[in-house]
């Protein structure tokens, strides 16, 4: 990099700080604090669930293929342990919504999304999903169809889900799609998730390296709960950017994840390595750290869209 470019990287910064100062953001609502129920599946796939299990959001589907409980040495419940244990499970619970959203499509993240859906739907279950809008009216339509399930109905927003700035609201979560730094089979782009629902905000990084815009989706957003990719190794940031991507968001709460799940991330010692990093980089958040299968019910800052 010659002194030029290096004086033009310097001033776009300054500029895009500006920028982010000048966007008007959301606030966080004032009142008392509300309670989000995670369950970790492994890797970078987990479920979010409102205290009574009314409305259930999965993140990612990858569930009883996923080999994220070995390295813990814990047994995978038998629940997740297959399609149709996973659908009963569910259906017990009473969902009124279960939600799928999509990052990207790996095989750590997708992977059983087709056998999933239509388990859910034979079930019972008001079952919908959303993703990015051109992997999801094009790029899957025809593993949609071969899965017997039409993505005009199952598919938020009429089969076209929705695309980066974009929102949709379901039974009382809504989703807004945020840039992710990562990449996908297919080539559309690889997302992440603003959201909304329990009464609080949360963003979902999706796998991703850090980026500056994490400081502007802070900023823009407020989320008070952040769920970031910190594995390391060949795919994804590690504990020490995740934290510093925290820091940038300037959440009250977080929670590692995408890690543990093959030999090319980081093992069990990540969520370790991720506490020790959020003690230098943003000591007054909360950190959880998961156990694969174990559900967990945080105490969050509100958000409300009126505030
Ligand atoms: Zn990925």
């Amino acid at each position: 990099m010659n002194d030029l470019s290096r004086g033009e990287f310097f001033g776009a910064g300054a500029l895009a700080g500006v920028a982010a100062a000048a966007i008007p953001g959301a606030t966080l609502a004032a009142g008392p604090p509300v309670t989000l129920k995670i369950r970790w599946y492994g890797g970078g796939v987990y479920e979010l669930a409102t205290p009574d299990d009314k409305t259930i959001v999965l993140v990612d589907a990858w569930i009883w293929n996923n080999t994220g409980f070995k390295a813990f040495g814990i047994d995978k419940p038998a629940e997740l342990s297959s399609a149709g244990a996973y659908a009963a499970y569910l259906k017990g619970r009473s969902p009124e919504a279960v939600i799928v959203a999509l990052t990207h499509d790996h095989s750590d993240h997708i992977g059983d999304y087709f056998e999933l859906l239509p388990a859910l739907v034979g079930a019972g279950l008001d079952v919908k999903t959303l993703g990015q809008s051109d992997l999801m009216r094009a790029g899957l339509v025809p593993k949609f169809k071969a899965a017997g399930l039409d993505p005009t109905q199952i598919v938020l927003n009429g089969g076209n889900a929705i695309n980066i700035g974009g929102s949709v609201e379901y039974k009382g979560a809504r989703f807004e799609m945020v840039p992710a730094v990562h990449s996908t089979f297919a080539g559309f782009p690889s997302i992440g998730f603003i959201i909304d629902f329990a009464g609080t905000r949360v963003y979902a990084s999706g796998d991703t390296d850090l980026f500056g815009d994490m400081a502007l989706i802070g900023t823009r957003y407020r989320p008070a709960l952040a769920i970031v990719s910190a594995g390391n190794g060949a795919f994804t940031m590690g504990p020490v950017p995740a934290a510093s991507a925290c820091k940038l968001l300037g959440v009250s709460h977080a929670i590692p994840v995408h890690y543990a799940h093959n030999p090319r991330v980081l093992g069990p010692e990540c969520g370790e390595l991720f506490r020790a990093a959020m003690a230098q980089a943003a000591p007054a958040a909360a950190v959880s750290i998961l156990r694969p299968g174990a559900t967990t019910t945080l105490t969050l800052a509100p958000y409300s869209a009126s505030a």
